[in-house]
């Protein structure tokens, strides 16, 4: 017996193109941890008749619905109204949230309107959710064969109620069957070669499930086990990793969960080096990933984005005849670049990229997406070339942006 689960995002600002639903990614991760089966996400907008729709359809399929949005104190916040109409009886006013609403709004001496009432307002047979740190509390309901939980859009309080109020009151449910992932980062292949290589692991049905997804050039692939423990379902997913490994050889160079540039900083933190980068066709992007990182000061010294050639020499003191010699996409000018970030920034190591982007600027020689990479490391320095596919300027810096943090993953950086 599985708990089926459905996510609902609601919000006008959803439906519109105006803003991505990311709260339904990370719910449903959350949930499928603790051994939910999650089934479907639904977005909708606030007009009620949609809103109704959604709700009733979402409530009759699935065991568990989380539902967020839509519980601000305006008008056009209807989701607690609709949940009301459904269960078929009046919004009650629960006086004890309105009294921590006023005491939150209060003690930001922030006005109490009294437009805010609206948010202490439940549909019968509610339990209200506190949210610790915003006005809009959420609640738990019957509805349909579902049990619902609402929840406010605000990723922050969402995230928290989830974990401190949802999570534990679901772990509790019988049936689940938690779920574990492991992921294996692989660059070279085409997805077609690396689905014939696997082949036999990607059938359906299997436990763990084997999946491939590609973005930007890397591909994941990526295990999925359900198992009675969630140790059980790491371990069934490791073992098929083991058998996998083999398979993939050379074109695997990272595994886990963790995003790449966390792997990156993680292990150069592990051996207390520290990273320069020097930046022209991924204009950034190396710095931007890496200071995702919490606590990445350790390591990350700091970055040059050097575009033209005058910037190159002024900021990296690449040599004016070097790139006279061999153009800005050529090993020597990346080697410099790598050089200069790694004498600039007093750091262990620095990497460089410097390529065609494209759509203009390839040649016979350097066709669009050729792409120029250094490592400037304390026994020297390493430069090469890869061409990657036309596929246009995002995936051709993206593509390179994973070259690098390939390089980094397999450099030896103990001394
Ligand atoms: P409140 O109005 O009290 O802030 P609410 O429950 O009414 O809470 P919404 O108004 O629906 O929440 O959303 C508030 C903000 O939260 C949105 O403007 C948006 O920035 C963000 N948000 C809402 N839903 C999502 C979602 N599904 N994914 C990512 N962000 C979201």
């Amino acid at each position: 017996m599985t708990v089926a689960a459905e996510v609902l995002a609601i919000g006008d600002e959803l439906v519109h193109g105006g803003m991505l639903d990311t709260n339904s990614k990370w719910i449903a991760g959350q949930l499928e941890a603790i051994g939910l089966a999650v089934r479907r996400f639904t977005v909708t907008s606030d007009d009620p008749g949609d809103l109704r729709a959604a709700l009733a359809e979402v409530c009759a399929r699935a065991d568990v619905v989380v539902a967020t949005g839509g519980l601000g104190p305006t008008l056009d916040d209807r989701t607690r109204d609709v949940v009301a109409e459904l269960r078929g009886g009046p919004l009650w006013f629960h006086a004890p949230s309105w009294d921590r609403l006023r005491g939150w709004l209060q003690g930001r001496g922030r006005p109490v309107p009294d437009s805010n009432r609206r948010q202490a307002m439940l549909p019968p047979g509610a339990v209200p959710l506190d949210n610790p740190i915003g006005t809009a509390p959420g609640f738990a309901v019957p509805l349909g064969r579902a049990e619902l939980f609402v929840l406010p859009g605000v990723p922050r309080e969402m995230q928290r109620m989830l974990l401190e109020q949802v999570v534990p009151r679901l772990a509790a449910r019988p049936g689940l069957e938690p779920v574990a992932q492991h992921w294996l980062r692989v660059l070279g292949p085409s997805e077609a070669a690396l689905g014939e290589r696997i082949e036999p692991y990607m059938a359906a049905g299997r436990n763990p499930a084997v999946g491939i997804t590609a973005s930007g050039g890397l591909l994941t692939v990526r295990l999925v086990a359900a198992a009675a423990s969630r140790e059980a379902a790491h371990a069934a997913c490791l073992a098929t990793a083991a058998e996998l490994r083999p398979l993939l050889g050379d074109w695997l160079f990272a595994e886990g969960t963790e995003e790449l540039h966390e792997l990156v900083a993680a292990r150069l933190a592990a051996a207390r080096r520290t990273l320069a980068v020097a930046e022209s066709c991924t204009g950034g992007l190396l710095a931007a990933r890496l200071v995702d990182v919490a606590g990445v000061s350790a390591v990350f010294q700091g970055g040059v984005v050097a575009y033209s050639d005058a910037s190159k020499q002024a900021l990296l003191g690449v040599p004016a005849d070097l790139l006279h010699a061999h153009g800005a996409v050529s090993e020597p000018v990346a080697a410099a670049m790598a050089a200069g970030a790694r004498q600039r920034f007093h750091a262990d190591f620095a990497v460089a990229t410097t390529g065609i982007a494209g759509p203009e600027g390839g040649s016979p020689q350097k066709p669009v997406g050729t792409v120029c990479f250094a490592l400037a490391r304390p026994a020297g320095v390493a430069a090469w070339t890869v061409r990657i596919p036309d596929l246009g300027r995002v995936f051709v810096r993206d593509r390179a942006v994973f070259e690098v943090w390939r390089a980094l993953l397999r450099e030896p950086l103990a001394d």
